[in-house]
């Protein structure tokens, strides 16, 4: 999936904004004309100062340099999360597609874009500004989301942009997890000192909030809304107790990005490896496939999303208890896709455990009429995945040395 800078869910919305204490603009735009009565209304409601210095004080980072906060009316914020989030066709979404994650036909960028145009409020780094959706009105809950944004800007100012070309794979996943998590967890903090009838207000604020996002989202692929939620989460877990010196440490380093933790597995499993093996994988070449670029690794975040859409309640996690590396390969032809999937385990177990899971996956969701198979060799699962069944002949021959095929996929 492409990467999303800064945009992520909270729950039922997002939003960024980033002021200084002191030169905090606000503004209303006046892209429709009928909505700018009422967001000036907002605009008085929403104490910018106050959050500010809260945001400030809570990270305890200083603003360097002014943010706009612009509340627009609903139509304009869509359009504009559209422009921040979309892009060129997701390739990407294909391998999802052929494992049944999404809906053919949907890709997970649009998905992705439909589900963040029912947020609250975004970061829009290009412009310094947070864009606040006027529809959902100025309470606790909105200004909370707002001061998730803001702890984005505050990031964009103290440590720059990252390289979202460096960004694919599990890499992705730890970055996300960072970023987010460190802005969800000022949020909380923020909302850690509501006075009490604040607080209720705030509970008000996100059932609202997550009624009106509830359509939208009982139409969003649980992949979807999960990648776009779980990072976030894992991060607020993984830096329960570290002080701002060791997470802007994380942040030292965003052009080659050898300050970040080495892995999701470091995140998310205590006392996870910090030494990640060399994983080899026979080539994936086939007459008239290409490879599509960027996914390179799952990792036990994506990993644990994957599996979690088949695997009821907590059984995804122990599935990838024991994750040592692995390596995702993805080739296309035209609209045919096949993805060639290996991990390696910390014992033998761990790869018997991760193949169960995805005999499951395969066996519940892969297309009908695509190949499917997991091999398992020690401490190895090979997956390999078709939307051309006869494309079957041919990866035998890349990997029929591959140990044992223990699930097949029944054709017909
Ligand atoms: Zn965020």
């Amino acid at each position: 999936m492409r990467f999303l800078a800064g945009a992520l869910i909270i729950v039922a919305a997002a939003a960024c904004t980033s002021s200084p204490s002191t030169e905090t603009t606000a503004s209303t735009v006046p892209f429709s004309t009928p909505s700018l009565v009422v967001t000036d209304q907002l605009l008085a409601e929403l104490d910018l100062e106050l959050l500010a210095r809260s945001v400030s004080r809570l990270r305890q980072l200083d603003f360097l340099q002014p943010v706009s906060v612009q509340i627009i009316a609903d139509p304009d914020y869509q359009m504009r999360v559209a422009e921040l989030t979309g892009g060129p066709p997701d390739t990407h979404s294909r391998w999802l597609q052929l494992l049944g994650l999404l809906p053919e036909g949907v890709d997970a960028g649009t998905a992705t874009t439909r589900l963040l145009q029912t947020s609250v409020a975004i970061y829009d780094a290009e412009a310094n500004r947070v864009l606040v959706r006027a529809g959902a009105g100025i309470d606790p809950y909105v200004e909370s989301v707002v001061v998730h944004e803001l702890v984005h800007a505050l990031q964009r100012q103290h440590f720059g942009a990252v390289d979202t070309g460096r960004l694919d794979g599990d890499l992705g996943y730890v970055y996300t997890a960072l970023v987010d998590g460190d802005a969800e967890r000022v949020a909380r903090r923020f909302i850690g000192e509501l006075s009490q009838a604040d607080e209720f207000a705030y509970e008000e604020g996100r059932l609202n909030a997550s009624e009106g996002a509830a359509a939208i989202r009982g139409g969003t692929p649980g992949y979807v809304f999960d990648s776009l939620s779980q990072p976030g989460g894992d991060g607020v877990r993984f830096l329960q107790g570290l002080d701002y010196q060791t997470v802007d440490g994380f942040f030292a380093d965003l052009t080659e990005l050898t300050s970040l933790p080495v892995s999701s597995e470091a995140m998310i499993i205590p006392e996870a490896d910090t030494e990640i093996p060399t994983l080899e994988l026979p080539r994936l070449s086939l007459p008239s496939y290409q490879p599509v670029q960027g996914e390179g690794t799952l990792g036990v975040g994506r990993l644990r999303i994957l599996l979690g859409q088949v695997l009821e309640g907590q059984l995804a996690n122990p599935a990838v208890l024991g994750w040592a590396a692995d390596r995702l390969e993805v080739h296309a032809s035209g609209e045919d896709v096949v993805l060639a999937y290996v991990f390696l385990g910390d014992r033998a177990e761990d790869a018997q455990e991760l193949a169960a899971a995805f005999q499951s996956l395969l066996d519940n969701t892969l297309v009908p009429g695509a190949y499917g198979s997991v091999r398992v060799s020690d401490r190895q699962v090979l997956v390999l995945a078709a939307s051309d069944s006869s494309q079957e002949a041919e990866l035998d021959e890349i990997y029929g040395d591959f140990g044992d095929e223990v699930f097949l996929v029944p054709l017909g």
